[in-house]
């Protein structure tokens, strides 16, 4: 079993130090849950780095001006910590034997995926997960941002759904990330299509013919959306089109690590799932779905 999307920090937070020891808890937690392996993925506009390449990218004449402005405050107040300190960081948890790889949670930045791969090479990222959480300007998924949540009630809910499926076709066709994170973040408020299916569809054909894998995540649990993302009919399409898959909490801070990975385990058995997705410098490989930690280790009596 796999913890393949793990945050340092709360979003309320900023310039926390970053700690071994912290690293360290988190592993020992994932363990505790029989969690063999974690992936470190600090969003990517919380590094100076991404501020220097990307900050503006909102300065967009298709963006309502609130939207710019509630984006703009956003990112000023995540983009503090540095990317050399980070990667630094998780390599050398690596090196002291703790169950962790090196990762980051990129987002779509239309047009400037070049640029992010570009800087991204410079690293020795283990796996790069591939998000979309803002739509035209939009963070659709910022539930404590006032700006942010008015919009649902004057958009319209399929026409959401479909500039995010376009959106994720559109990251996932850039191959410049190994996971589809959250797939179907487009329900966290609770918004979803009375007919969702057509774009269940796209987002696995998306996932099939990039190569990329999808992550199975317990985060949903904790919204407004209610259940695991992807929703079970998302999830029959990825595995009827080969799409490999991980299984994530998406914590921000310790509380969260591991987070219901037994009920994680019961959706991929429900589908049949046995095998995991992995990944070592962008290289996937099996990883097999182990039994609960609280279930004992040999013959069933
Ligand atoms: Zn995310
Ligand atoms: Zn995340």
């Amino acid at each position: 079993m796999l913890d393949y999307h793990l945050h340092l920090w709360p979003h309320h937070e900023h310039d926390t130090p970053l700690r071994l020891e912290q690293l360290a808890e988190y592993c020992a937690r994932a363990e505790a849950a029989g969690v063999t392996e974690l992936a470190l993925t600090e969003h990517l506009f919380r590094f100076r780095q991404a501020d220097a390449l990307l900050g503006g990218f909102w300065d967009d004449e298709r963006v309502p001006p609130a939207l710019a402005e509630s984006m703009a405050g956003y990112w000023k107040f995540h983009a503090t910590a540095d990317l050399d300190a980070y990667v630094a960081c998780a390599q050398e948890a690596k090196e002291a034997g703790l169950p962790v790889v090196i990762g980051l949670e990129v987002d779509y930045y239309e047009d400037r995926m070049d640029t992010v791969a570009g800087l991204l090479a410079g690293y020795p990222f283990d796996v790069l997960l591939g998000s979309v959480h803002w739509v035209g300007g939009w963070r659709f998924d910022d539930l404590d941002d006032p700006v942010s949540m008015a919009e649902w009630s004057v958009r319209d809910v399929d026409a959401c759904w479909d500039s995010y499926t376009r959106a994720l076709e559109e990251l996932a066709a850039t191959r410049s990330c190994d996971v589809l994170a959250h797939p179907d973040l487009m329900k966290v408020a609770g918004h979803v299509p009375d007919a969702p299916a057509e774009w269940w569809d796209r987002m696995a054909e998306a996932a099939a013919s990039s190569g990329m894998a999808a992550e199975l995540s317990s985060a949903g649990w904790r919204k407004p959306a209610g259940e695991q993302y992807p929703a079970l009919g998302l999830l029959e399409r990825f595995v009827a089109c080969g799409v490999p898959l991980t299984t994530a909490s998406d914590a921000h801070h310790l509380d969260h690590v591991a987070h219901r990975a037994d009920d994680l385990r019961a959706v991929l058995a429900s589908v049949g799932v046995g095998v995991l997705q992995g990944y070592r410098g962008r290289d996937p490989h099996p990883v097999v779905v182990s039994r609960s930690a609280g279930a004992g280790t040999g013959t069933v009596a």
